[in-house]
């Protein structure tokens, strides 16, 4: 092959047939570029589920009982985003809670969550 091109600056590369990058200039920046940009999605989803929790933890906060029903709208107002959750619980009764972090949720109608707080480690 001929005219490949370096992935970083797209100049033509010369030289060994299985070479992705100019020189190593360009080797460095292609790799440094990947790794800020995987930092910020590592940060994007770290910030999305920390939100999350400070919902959780204030609508845990203002209700009185352990466990809590809580209106849907009202945590989607806040800015809930249900994509994000640490990890998903079996309860013994079989319903299923999504957490993040310490609080976890579980539909329970159209309308309602049903919020709970949990200390697994
Ligand atoms: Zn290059």
């Amino acid at each position: 092959m001929d005219n490949k091109e370096c992935k970083e600056c797209g100049s033509s590369i010369r030289g060994r047939i299985d070479k992705k990058y100019c020189s190593d200039a360009c080797r460095s920046n292609f790799h440094n570029k990947m790794n800020i940009s995987s930092l910020k999605s590592i940060r994007y989803i770290d910030t999305q589920l920390k939100k999350n929790r400070k919902i959780l933890m204030d609508c845990f906060a203002e209700q009185d009982s352990v466990q809590s029903q809580i209106e849907l709208r009202k945590i989607l107002k806040k800015g809930f985003v249900f994509d994000f959750h640490t990890h998903i619980e079996k309860m013994p009764n079989g319903s299923e809670y999504q957490f993040c972090y310490e609080f976890g949720y579980a539909q329970l109608n159209e309308h309602q969550i049903h919020l709970i707080k949990q200390h697994p480690y």
